[in-house]
């Protein structure tokens, strides 16, 4: 026994200074990010990235690395231009925006909460509504703006730097039909100076093509030595956006788990579960990718234990773990543990995170979380924006992230005493969601699949 802990000690000591000491971790950043740029899903950098991951993952030694193709619809940025009281002001289309000319008046909508509309009413019709990106989704909000009837959605970030904002406006698959674009947040100011005590109309023109297409998820597997056990699953979005590198967005989490798996191979005589490695893309436009997967893999997620995600774990503070899905306390006391009284870990367990690929599991009652990395003393300068590029991204922050990632693995697969008992039923899925308030969104959203 005492022979066993202390071989199994070595093997976590092992894993940390692999990852510690990586020849490989920034490598892999610079790879997908001044290679292969944003890794936008159906583009030649998403393919090229996606060849890279699988080629690498090969060379580390995981077993029958390969890509899996899915359908998504595939998007082509045009020229956007706003016009207001003769002004030319800088804006970017949305992902999936429908191309549009208009000219409507503008209605300041705030952050686009229930409450913000409430207040405007009937106003909002016709009108092009103003929000900004603070509090709820994007998504949540643009659906307010369609529900309530405007005609284009103005989106802004709420960061200064003059960097308008991109992000996905439809899901599922079905096109968006409300034209929508980013504004940087001096932008959205500087309307806002505009509107006091007058209306003010804008010149909306947005180009953009949408078309049907192709993404690639990649797959590789650490087989355990009692496979009967069940599986964890290790996964990231691997795609971004088309305007930056998607450093910290997520070619971070990309890195991480890469690295985690590398680390995991030195040491795999310690491993029982098998250890499914996946890299997504279709993320940024509506977690297609891992969507795809969850339905074409129906059979196997019966074996899958738990769902680690990364999404953004290159940021100095805090690492953040939200679990979801039944019986998923234990888990969480265990990482708890894990991580120490010392240790900048927050692990919560019961909430409910629609977005990231860890949803696509939680959806079919599959015991999942998401890890991501911040703090308000660090402030997120790049995701979604021009600003998300290889040299934002913390190093240090990025080598801490990969460890606890890969240590979590190592524990789990070697004993999985503190994973859940079993899935959740379809019913208690639903109950989830229903508590937390998401059935009207995801259903507005198409993403409400029972
Ligand atoms: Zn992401």
């Amino acid at each position: 026994m005492t022979n066993n802990i202390d071989s199994f000690r070595a093997a976590e000591l092992a894993v940390l200074g692999e990852i510690w000491s990586s020849p490989t971790l920034w490598p892999t950043m610079r790879t997908l990010c001044d290679d292969c740029n944003g890794r936008f899903v159906a583009s030649d950098d998403e393919r090229r990235a996606a060849a890279f991951i699988r080629d690498t993952l090969a060379q580390y030694g995981l077993s029958d690395a390969h890509t899996e193709e899915f359908a998504v619809n595939g998007w082509k940025r045009g020229a956007a231009s706003l016009s207001v009281n003769g002004h030319a002001l800088t804006c970017i289309g949305l992902p999936g925006t429908p191309p549009a000319t208009l000219q409507a008046p503008v209605v300041h909508l705030g952050d686009g909460e229930p409450a913000d509309f409430t207040r405007v009413g009937e106003q909002a019709k016709g009108r092009i509504a103003l929000v900004r990106g603070k509090g709820s989704h994007r998504l949540e909000k643009y659906a307010r703006a369609h529900a309530a009837g405007c005609v284009a959605f103005l989106f802004s970030s709420t960061e200064y730097g003059c960097l308008p904002p991109t992000g996905s406006l439809s899901f599922g698959g079905s096109p968006a039909t409300l034209p929508g674009v980013g504004i940087a947040y001096e932008t959205f100011l500087r309307l806002e100076r505009m509107m006091e005590g007058q209306e003010v109309v804008a010149g909306l023109d947005v180009q953009s093509e949408v078309f049907p297409a192709t993404g690639l998820n990649v797959i590789a597997d650490i087989p355990g030595s009692s496979p009967e056990l069940g599986t964890l699953m290790a996964c990231a979005h691997y795609d971004g956006h088309d305007i930056a590198q998607g450093a910290i967005d997520n070619a971070s989490g990309t890195a991480a788990v890469m690295e985690a798996a590398r680390a995991l191979m030195k040491v795999r005589d310690q491993l029982k579960l098998n250890v499914r490695v996946a890299l997504w893309s279709g993320e940024e436009v509506g977690m297609i990718g891992s969507a795809a997967y969850a339905n074409a893999h129906r059979a196997d997620l019966e074996q899958v234990k738990l769902v680690f995600n990364c999404d953004i774990v290159g940021n100095p503070g805090v690492f953040f773990i939200g679990l979801s899905g039944y019986d998923t306390e234990r888990a969480a006391e265990f990482m708890r543990g894990l991580a120490g009284k010392e240790h900048d870990v927050n692990v919560v367990s019961g909430t409910t995170i629609p977005y990231s690929d860890h949803f696509s599991f939680n959806m079919k009652g599959v015991a999942a979380l998401m890890a991501a990395t911040g703090s308000p003393k660090h402030p997120n300068m790049g995701p979604h924006t021009y600003g998300d590029t290889l040299d934002k991204v913390d190093l240090r922050a990025l080598r801490s992230s990969t460890a606890y990632t890969a240590r979590v693995l190592l524990h789990l697969a070697h004993d999985p005493a503190p994973l859940p008992a079993r899935h959740a039923t379809v019913e208690e899925v639903q109950e989830s969601l229903r508590k937390a308030g998401y059935e009207e969104l995801l259903k507005a959203q198409g993403r409400w699949e029972f």
